[in-house]
């Protein structure tokens, strides 16, 4: 495969928001590389599904290893795994996360599965939030403590709490409320300050409670970015004779890791080990390499 099959004989790209884009024949001048003019026009088609499912089977190859690397650190029933795959192929491959994260829902319900790669990801982080939370609720006033509840909750509390008093003449949480404090004895405002604390702390969902929404969004991510690596990476070794040098690159956000920040623009030959770490072990970061030209 050379340059112009590099970057043109790939039929379809499957693209994360909208659709697939599809290369069609060279159209319009978008740069050039090493003195040769590049021309291309980029259209974006929607497939039906039987074509959505014949070309899932292209992207086989790429996939297949990153689902295996992946689910095989997840706690699962293992036929459930296998037959989940080619419906998650198809999904990633019509390019809707939305589609892909209904599949894991569907062959891995929630409560049924566990994945320690998420728990250590989420952990810290879970574990400094529910301090964090605690903290809130200990020092909370009575009146923060009511303005954490819905609105009928609220009134209903007001009825239960002063039973003499007149109707409330404003509906609005923060009228109820400084109603209700001004209404109630110091006592009550004690007793009502212990028990709110108490429901609020019994509600706080324990650290390691694992969010499935969130567990199934990562596990998608995973299992993508790794396929789109292998695939990225096939590309730039097809090039690596004449190009081999690889840039490391990284979008950087909150939650990028400070080693992939550090790495970005680094330059290292195709074959330095550092590309055997790309994506990163981080579940978020979305770091890559480009070819040098
Ligand atoms: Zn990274």
């Amino acid at each position: 495969m050379g340059l112009f099959s590099f970057l043109f004989g790939n039929k379809t790209i499957p693209n994360k928001e909208r659709g697939t884009a599809v290369f069609q024949s060279p159209e319009k001048k978008i740069g050039s590389v090493g003195g040769i003019t590049l021309t291309s026009s980029l259209v974006v088609k929607q497939f039906t599904e039987e074509e959505t499912r014949e070309n899932a089977k292209e992207n086989r190859w790429s996939y297949e290893p990153a689902y295996r690397q992946v689910m095989g650190t997840v706690e699962a029933d293992p036929k459930q795994i296998s037959a989940m795959f080619n419906e998650l192929l198809v999904a990633f491959t019509a390019g809707s996360p939305r589609r892909e994260y209904g599949v894991v829902k569907q062959f891995l319900p929630d409560g049924t599965w566990r994945w320690p790669a998420y728990d250590a990801f989420v952990l810290p982080d879970a574990e400094a939030y529910y301090q964090e939370c605690m903290d809130e609720i200990k020092t909370a006033s009575l009146f923060d403590l009511l303005m954490w509840h819905k609105a009928p909750e609220l009134r209903g509390l007001y009825t239960e709490m002063t039973a003499d008093n007149p109707k409330l003449t404003s509906r609005k949480k923060a009228d109820v409320s400084n109603a209700l404090i001004a209404a109630i004895t110091e006592n009550q405002h004690l007793a009502l300050v212990q028990r709110l604390r108490d429901k609020a702390i019994a509600e706080l969902e324990l650290p390691g409670t694992p969010d499935y929404k969130e567990m199934r969004e990562l596990l998608c991510r995973r299992i993508s970015s790794i396929a789109y690596e292998t695939h990225r990476r096939s590309q730039r070794m097809e090039l690596a004779n004449r190009y081999p040098m690889w840039e490391f690159f990284v979008i950087a956000n909150d939650s990028t890791p400070e080693e992939c920040i550090k790495r970005k623009g680094k330059r290292f030959r195709y074959d330095d080990l550092i590309w055997d770490n790309v994506p990163c072990s981080n579940l978020r970061c979305g770091c890559t390499a480009h070819t040098v030209f």
